[in-house]
């Protein structure tokens, strides 16, 4: 829900700033060596703080303290101070964001938590297999700077309960095989963000309810490979608009 308001609150700065021309004074440490504006979209961040860098100069700026919730996530970059320990990641150098790549020494949670940020950068995507045949799993959250649960990453957690996307996700892909025989897994929400469900991603699940984000005719749109919902139970995708039935049949709110 905060995150949902912090552009709210720029976009109300904003408009306050251009009814007071007055106010073009960026903080002193929110501008570069040579007075530019530093420009960054994205937060860094490690227990200490939060902190951006700069696209154009590479300084670092916006250094904060984080202000956690009553579930200890910050409300200002998502970081959470109750993240699982011990997963392995891999750095992707082009976008210097991490890949969860396996359990590593977690592997008797249960419930696992994935970070947002893992050694200063944003944690971008669950990679493929990371938790395959994680029998012990019940539930994970995901964070929201995830955009993409790769191939067979979850495949097998046949104890795998709840899937939490946090915040407002941007989810946009889920892999081949990616929830495949999570023979628990009943329910799942799917953000309006997600363009595309790989094959077989939820055959030999249990799944009879999906929570989508988006209209019916977005569900009808999202690209479906073959066999994506093979063998599950006769689930109901819940839209905002109205739901559609695994048969195809709609029903408009
Ligand atoms: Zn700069
Ligand atoms: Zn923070």
């Amino acid at each position: 829900m905060k995150l949902k308001l912090i552009p709210l609150f720029l976009a109300l700065s904003a408009a306050v700033c251009l009814a007071f021309a007055a106010c073009d004074e960026t903080p002193e440490e929110e501008k570069g060596a040579d007075g530019h504006t530093h420009i960054a979209e994205t937060f860094h961040a490690d227990d200490e703080g939060h902190w951006k860098i700069c696209t154009v100069c590479g300084e670092k700026f916006s250094e904060k303290n984080h202000t956690y919730d009553a579930k200890n996530v910050c409300g200002t970059c998502g970081y959470g101070s109750d993240f699982t320990k011990g997963l392995t990641y891999l750095l992707d150098e082009l976008t210097d964001t991490y890949i969860v790549r396996g359990i590593g020494d977690a592997r008797e949670v249960s419930a696992l938590i994935i970070p947002a940020y893992y050694e200063g950068n944003a944690v971008t995507s669950i990679g493929a297999e990371a938790f395959d045949g994680c029998s012990d799993l019940e539930s994970v959250v995901i964070p929201f700077g995830v955009t993409s649960i790769e191939a067979r990453a979850f495949y097998g957690c046949a104890s795998l309960k709840n899937v939490t996307l946090e915040g407002v996700s941007k989810l946009t892909s889920i892999g081949n095989y990616a929830f495949s025989h999570c023979k628990s897994l009943r329910k799942i929400m799917i953000p309006s963000a997600v363009t595309s469900i790989g094959e077989n991603a939820f055959e030999y699940t249990s799944l009879t309810e999906i929570e989508f984000g988006g209209t019916v005719a977005e569900w009808q749109d999202l690209r479906k490979a073959e066999d994506w919902d093979l063998e599950t139970e006769n689930y109901t995708v819940t839209c905002t608009n109205g739901t559609i039935s695994k048969d195809g049949t709609v029903t408009m709110n």
